[in-house]
């Protein structure tokens, strides 16, 4: 996942930053787009972002979706790896494109959906 530069929302500009700009607390760094406040977390190791930029009501879905497929995976009895490699084979993506934090509002949806139909 490449450094985003650019927000993919607004067009503003996107510096590297600390999250205790955001959540008044250090949870590391963010990328953050100075105009309209989308961002996404980084890896502290490499610096590379978590996912692509997202606003407030992305991050809430990818954050509901990431609630409903862990404790879908977890109630299957599946490690992390074998419930991620269920969803790359329902979704049809390649497990390395298989992370919620690339997804948008209707792949979140469509995992909610396979996790339900599934349980
Ligand atoms: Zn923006």
């Amino acid at each position: 996942m490449k450094k985003p530069t650019i927000c993919r929302y607004c067009g503003g500009k996107v510096i590297l930053t600390n999250s205790s700009r955001i959540y008044g607390k250090d949870y590391g760094n963010i990328y953050l787009c100075t105009n309209c406040n989308a961002f996404v977390g980084v890896d502290k190791k490499s610096e590379k972002p978590l996912g692509t930029l997202a606003n407030s009501i992305l991050r809430a879905k990818r954050k509901e979706t990431h609630n409903v497929f862990d404790s879908f995976w977890k109630a299957k009895n599946m490690t992390r790896t074998e419930g991620y490699k269920w969803l790359s084979q329902k979704m049809g993506l390649p497990p390395k494109s298989t992370h919620i934090g690339y997804f948008e509002m209707e792949d979140c949806q469509k995992v909610i959906d396979l996790c339900n139909e599934a349980a």
